[in-house]
């Protein structure tokens, strides 16, 4: 038996995860994709025995798996595998795809949905890219060539979208619905009635009875696809590796704040609702109306939203009222590729140990993020080895961030690498409020994550701030440069602009930007002086000696945050406000 390289990936991933309206679309997208990646090594091992398999990437203490992995395979046919593999994943989605479409069909009141479209849509849509490679006694070369060959497969398998006639999916905009939910009005034309503007007559329609109707929003419809992803929890209920967790944005924000409330209030305020989502915790969401567009409480029910108003009222006295933004956060190791594929290494030879402690040393850290971001600082969606999506509770987004770079492996700890070249990492954050649709600000995220790997060697974060009044607010630095930790530095900020007894006030940063826009160019000292003059003004510290220590430190922090952006960053002295400015925002929304 000879000895292969396998790599094998299921695509597309990134796509098929961020097709997301809510962020449960979002959890399932991601877990439909470890699980059969899982499922698919499973039976890679049964398919060879145990002792001929060695998985490189990801490692095997990683939960919540990539699309990909990579393995030591001894096989006489590596052919005949690559194949059963790729069936083997293809029919484990046509499995769940099945059972799903099945159980959504009968919690429908129309059943027209054409069988063949449904099998084109899930049949059509994954695709397998498998490389083996036989692995002489050069590895590194071996590695080499099966990227080569995954990337450029990758280039013939570009998306191709089916040409259909009729309303797009809401989740993908690509396929054609082929289950809907109608509104009221249309509901009201008669058991049987399609909409004519949906140019589909084959479609099923979801009964408004059934127990399953919370899953679509009225007017909403799905394709195959999505569907899939929208009520897959309807097939994982049964597996013990699927949380049965209700995520929304709603619930992000309020994590810290539902911390201080008993379990049993929380219980007690849910059972007054027929369908509950953490958006019920804000009183502006207790309206008849709202309650009745969302579903929320039956019309026999309608009492009870007065006495949701009067708990919460109660509620509110005692913990305050609950936030309304959340962060979302993007990251992933830089120069990923020139690691794997061991550019950095000064002996090429050492690449198959590498990886194996690389791989190791990946699973530590996607555990260790796992148990940092957790409720109530946050859940994370993935961690499948240097990357990261997680929702985090704004309350804990400062303290959190730092860990996703201090937890992160140190390659050039284990293996000797060229020119002391060092292994970091970057990061994307969204701050939004809990009403912001989810695809602008997965939209966002990315588009942060990309800002920040656009920093000089990298080791950089991005943060924007989406205002609900659509300000936008961002700035993109590098972890630590010229000994300035910027994130330090914002979270001293915040907890002095929180202190109305010795801290700042927030006038400062108002004058600062007034007067700043007036000159082209800002000289440090001009602005140091002006600082100091603007921090004293806006100092509520009354003791004098401990007034002018406090403005002294405070006007060489800002100072120096002012010179990294005139040094490094395009933006300079509007990168600098909106330092302040996040730092504001920030100080008025955290609570602790
Ligand atoms: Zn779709």
């Amino acid at each position: 038996m000879k000895e292969y390289l396998l790599l094998f990936a299921i695509n597309p991933a990134q796509r098929y995860i961020s097709q997301a309206r809510k962020v449960q679309d979002l959890k399932m997208g991601s877990f439909i994709l470890s699980y059969i990646t899982n499922k698919t090594i499973e039976e890679l091992y049964k398919s060879v025995s145990e002792t001929n398999v060695q998985i490189l990437f990801p490692h095997k203490s990683i939960q919540k798996k990539p699309n990909r992995f990579v393995a030591k395979v001894k096989v006489d046919n590596p052919k005949e595998l690559g194949k059963e593999l790729e069936q083997f994943a293809k029919s484990k989605f046509k499995e769940i795809a099945s059972y799903v479409l099945k159980e959504v069909t009968n919690n429908c009141i129309v059943k027209k949905s054409n069988p063949d479209t449904l099998e084109k849509q899930i049949n059509t849509y994954f695709y397998v890219n498998w490389v083996f490679h036989e692995l002489d006694n050069d590895y590194y070369s071996t590695y080499c060539e099966i990227e080569k060959l995954v990337s450029s497969v990758k280039v013939l398998n570009m998306f191709k979208p089916l040409s259909e006639v009729g309303r797009k999916c809401k989740l993908c905009g690509e396929r054609n619905i082929v289950f809907y939910r109608r509104t009221d009005s249309e509901e009201s034309k008669g058991t049987d009635y399609i909409p004519k503007k949906l140019y589909i007559e084959e479609l099923s329609i979801l009964d408004s009875n059934s127990p399953q109707r919370y899953r679509f929003e009225k007017g909403e419809g799905l394709c195959a696809v999505c569907t899939v992803k929208r009520f897959g929890e309807l097939y994982f209920q049964k597996e013990s590796c699927f949380e049965k967790e209700n995520l929304s944005t709603a619930a992000i924000a309020v994590m810290n704040w539902l911390d201080k409330i008993s379990i049993k209030e929380q219980e007690e305020y849910k059972s007054l609702f027929d369908n509950f989502d953490e958006q019920l915790y804000y009183e502006e969401n207790l309206s008849e109306k709202y309650a009745e567009k969302y579903e929320y409480i039956k019309s026999e029910n309608k009492d009870n939203l007065e006495k949701a108003r009067n708990m919460l009222r109660n509620c509110y006295k005692k913990h305050g009222r609950p936030p309304k933004y959340y962060a979302l956060l993007v990251s992933d190791g830089d120069d990923m590729g020139h690691w794997l594929s061991g550019d950095f290494l000064i002996d090429k030879s050492q690449l198959k140990a590498f990886h194996e402690n690389m791989s190791q040393e990946l699973g530590r850290y996607a555990d260790d993020i796992e148990k940092i971001i957790n409720k109530p600082k946050g859940k994370v969606i993935y961690a499948g080895g240097d990357d990261v999506l997680a929702f985090v509770n704004l309350d804990y987004l400062l303290d959190t961030m730092p860990s996703l770079r201090t937890e992160f492996p140190q390659f050039d700890k284990l293996v000797q690498v060229k020119d002391d070249i060092k292994s970091s990492v970057s990061c994307g954050v969204v701050i939004a409020h809990y009403k912001e649709p989810l695809e602008e600000v997965l939209n966002w995220a990315r588009r942060m994550e990309k800002e920040a790997k656009q920093q000089d060697g990298k080791a950089a974060f991005s943060i924007v701030v989406l205002r609900r009044s659509g300000e936008i607010q961002k700035i993109t630095m590098k972890w630590e440069e010229d000994d300035i930790k910027p994130i330090e530095i914002l979270k001293e900020l915040v907890k002095e602009l929180k202190n109305d007894k010795e801290g700042f006030s927030d006038t400062f940063i108002r004058r600062l930007e007034e007067e700043g826009r007036k000159f082209n160019q800002i000289e440090e000292y001009i602005l140091k002086s002006e600082l100091t003059r603007l921090l004293n003004r806006s100092c509520f510290e009354t003791c004098k000696s401990k007034k002018r220590g406090k403005v002294e430190k405070w006007a060489k922090n800002l100072t120096n945050v002012f010179r990294y952006f005139a040094n490094y960053n395009k933006d300079g002295f509007e990168g600098f406000i909106s330092f302040l400015k996040i730092a504001n925002f920030l100080a008025k929304k955290v609570t602790m």
